[in-house]
């Protein structure tokens, strides 16, 4: 495991435009999922860097793609959260062209993690957006995060939700629980991480 690189992670840019967006070299990964799931609390375990996350929610950059350099030819990028309700129609359309558009003709990406909340997984933003990824054969991996909320009997009930769940999907689709809070599942992750950013 390289974790090690993963701490080196550093603020690239933020993007509000695809002509905006860094050479399309090397490999790339990229984290999504609605807001308030603890995307950032993951990001800032993966990188072991609470600053990290939070220049993504910094005012005007909530709405961008946020680039953040491991080395010259490695990227982790986090979208902006979805399924806030105040967001305008006009921009939340706007947005989806924009993030669409990234996601389907984006070379160097090799993956994208869905963040979601183990107690709420799998909502209709989720499984539209698992569905668009199955369309342009672009691995997911889910990161059922805050499992340190569930007791291990629901635990193990959220397990057989998801794999009901993505039944119908490709074997580049896999999951795992995790915790953002006491560091669950980080192993697991980072392993996955390594393999997409070919470590
Ligand atoms: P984001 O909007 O998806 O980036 O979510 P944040 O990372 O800001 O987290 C939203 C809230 O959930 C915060 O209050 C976090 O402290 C909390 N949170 C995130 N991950 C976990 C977790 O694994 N366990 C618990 N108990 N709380 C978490």
């Amino acid at each position: 495991m390289k974790t090690n690189l993963y701490q080196k992670a550093i603020f690239l840019l933020s993007v509000a435009e695809l002509e905006q967006l860094p050479p399309d070299q090397g490999y790339e990964v990229v984290f999504a999922g609605r807001s308030n799931v603890g995307k950032s609390s993951v990001l800032n375990q993966v990188t072991r860097n609470k600053n990290l996350a939070r220049v993504s929610k910094t005012p005007g950059r909530t709405q961008c793609i946020n680039f953040f350099g491991l080395d010259a030819h490695k990227r982790l990028v986090d979208l902006p959260g979805y399924g806030y309700a105040k967001v305008p129609v006009e921009m939340r359309k706007k947005w989806e062209n924009t993030i669409a558009d990234y996601l389907r003709s984006r070379t160097s990406l090799r993956g994208l993690v869905l963040v979601m909340d183990i107690r709420h997984p799998f909502t209709e933003l989720d499984q539209q957006l698992l569905a668009f990824c199955q369309h342009y054969d672009l691995p997911v991996h889910i990161v059922l995060n805050k499992a340190d909320k569930l007791t291990q009997r629901e635990l193990t009930a959220a397990i057989k939700t998801a794999d009901k769940a993505l039944v119908n999907y490709a074997d580049t689709v896999s999951f795992q629980g995790f915790s953002a809070k006491t560091g669950t599942g980080l192993r697991e992750l980072c392993q996955l991480l390594d393999k997409w950013l070919q470590l």
